[in-house]
Order: structure tokens, then C-alpha cells, then sequence
């Protein structure tokens, strides 16, 4: 196990220098453990070598994601995206010249809004990964929430044939169950369930929603993530008792779309994408 562990800090350091956040390791043996995904979508099922998955997550600054729906949300949006497909490639490299047998899963696993609908899953699931890496739970908004940035994460999963000491997975539900993102989701994509913290997700608003956000230059919607509470994040942006705020956003905007209070986030939305619903 001491050389284990040595490879263990080495992946996590290389992983701090490149630009990771968060890192996370779950043995494989996890998935059939908890037994809640189908076999087929099994790390040991998409490639039989693997004994352990590192998952790696960045942040997405809550200040621009406030200004969602907007060209500055996109962007960064895309950029996490890349960092991570960067991350993730260049680890399996690093780990197959120590001699590592090694394999990753991109960050996204649909090509576009059509496939989704049609297919609706990816052949992997990262959230479920970061929840066995020990990062976080799933809560209302069916994403993962993390201690340092509740849901406001991208995430990306590596396999390698090497057995390295886990991470324990998180005992305690993050979520609070307070509703507010199933309360600001603009098309009640999300309906909280009263025996689960994960809620119940109705796929086909939210796709349709992210295909005109496309259209507009200003995908992903990313509001139920705007607006959870979780994370360390908000006490870094001072950022508590902001949930009211939230709440009456759509309503005050519809009222006034130059509502002072509103006023940085709708500035942005103006400008650089076809913000047809703009203020909101
Ligand atoms: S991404 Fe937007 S539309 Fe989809 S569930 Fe979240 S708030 Fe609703
Ligand atoms: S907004 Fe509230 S209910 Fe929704 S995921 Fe966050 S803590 Fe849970």
C-alpha cells in the first residue's frame, strides 16, 4: 500500500498543477456495491482493466454564473469543459508513462440536444463517480453538490488498472431541501420528492429550454445551480441571505427589466447573444 500511496500523491499533485479543484478516488467495486446503475454503464464495463476512477472537478465562479442566461456564462461554461477534457487526457498520458494502464471518460457524453432527447443518458455518469469519489451528494437539482462549490462544478473521470485508496464516500445529505431551485427553474423542470433528496428531473422542458438557449448563443441554462445554497463558494463571494433575491428575480424583472437591484446580471444578458427572453 506505501507505494500505493506514493502514486496516490503524486496523481493528486500532478492534478492541483494542472488546475483541479477537487479530487476524488472511488474503487470500482463501489458501483456494485451501491447497485443503482445498470451494469452496462459500470466503469469495469466500459473498460474491464479498471480498478479505480479519479474524478477531477473545477469550479464555476458564482458571480458569473449569476449572470445566466449570458454569453459570459457560456464561455466560461466551455471553458470549464475544456480544462477538464485537457486535464483528463493529459493525466491518462501522464499515468501511462509510469506505467499505468489508464483511460478516460470526456466531461460531456452527448453531441447535441436532439441525441439527448432521443437517447436520454450518457453511456457514463460523472455525477454518480464524484458521489462514489467522496466529492459530494445529489440533491433536488439532480446535480452533484460539493462542500466547496455546491453544485457549481464540472466534472470529468479517469480509470486506471491501479487500486489506490479510496476516498470516503460523503456521509451526510448537502442538500437542504429548501426548493429553491425547483422554484426558479423557469420551465418546473424539477419537483422535490418527499422520500429522496435527489428530486424527481422532467427531462423534455429543460432540453427544450436548452435548445433555444442554444439558438441564442447562451447555453446551458444553469440556473438550478446559480441559485442552490450550498457551498463554501458564497462566503468567499460573501454571498449569504441572497436566496430572496433569487426567488423574486423573474417576477421583479417581468415588472421592471431595469429593476436596480438586477442590474450587473441584466447588463450582461444584454449584450453578445440573442437574449430573446431577456430580461429573463
Ligand atoms: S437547467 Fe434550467 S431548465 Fe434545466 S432544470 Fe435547471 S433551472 Fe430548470
Ligand atoms: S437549491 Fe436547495 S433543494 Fe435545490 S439542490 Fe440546493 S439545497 Fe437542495
Amino acid at each position: 500500500m506505501g507505494s500505493d500511496m506514493e502514486l496516490r500523491n503524486k496523481i493528486k499533485q500532478f492534478c492541483q498543477d494542472a488546475g483541479a479543484d477537487i479530487i476524488g478516488f472511488a474503487p470500482v467495486e463501489r458501483w456494485d456495491q451501491v447497485n443503482e446503475c445498470p451494469v452496462e454503464f459500470r466503469p469495469r464495463s466500459l473498460w474491464e482493466p479498471a480498478r479505480t476512477v479519479i474524478v477531477l472537478g473545477v469550479a464555476m465562479p458564482l458571480p458569473i454564473v449569476e449572470t445566466t442566461p449570458s454569453l459570459l456564462h457560456k464561455e466560461m461554461y466551455d471553458t470549464a469543459n475544456r480544462t477538464l477534457d485537457g486535464m483528463a487526457y493529459n493525466l491518462v498520458r501522464y499515468l501511462n508513462r509510469l506505467g499505468h494502464a489508464s483511460y478516460y471518460f470526456m466531461r460531456d457524453g452527448f453531441g447535441s440536444l436532439r441525441l439527448l432527447k432521443d437517447r436520454p443518458a450518457a453511456a457514463f455518469n460523472h455525477i454518480t463517480a464524484a458521489k462514489y469519489a467522496g466529492l459530494g451528494t445529489v440533491g433536488v437539482n439532480n446535480c452533484l453538490l460539493t462542500p466547496e462549490f455546491g453544485p457549481r462544478v464540472r466534472l470529468v473521470s479517469i480509470f486506471t488498472e491501479v487500486a489506490l485508496e479510496p476516498d470516503p464516500m460523503v456521509a451526510k445529505e448537502l442538500c437542504i431541501k429548501c426548493g429553491t431551485c425547483a422554484k426558479c427553474c423557469p420551465v418546473n423542470a424539477l419537483v422535490m420528492k418527499e422520500d429522496s433528496y435527489k428530486g424527481e428531473f422532467i427531462l423534455l422542458p429543460c432540453l427544450e429550454r436548452h435548445r433555444e438557449l442554444t439558438a441564442d448563443k447562451a447555453y446551458p441554462c444553469g440556473i438550478c445551480t446559480k441559485v442552490c445554497p450550498v457551498g463554501k463558494d458564497r462566503r468567499l463571494y460573501k454571498q449569504k441571505g441572497i436566496l430572496k433575491k433569487y426567488l423574486e428575480e423573474s417576477e421583479a424583472l417581468n415588472a421592471n427589466p431595469d429593476d436596480p437591484r438586477y442590474k450587473s446580471w441584466t447588463h450582461v444578458r444584454k449584450y453578445g447573444s440573442w437574449n430573446k427572453e431577456f430580461p429573463r
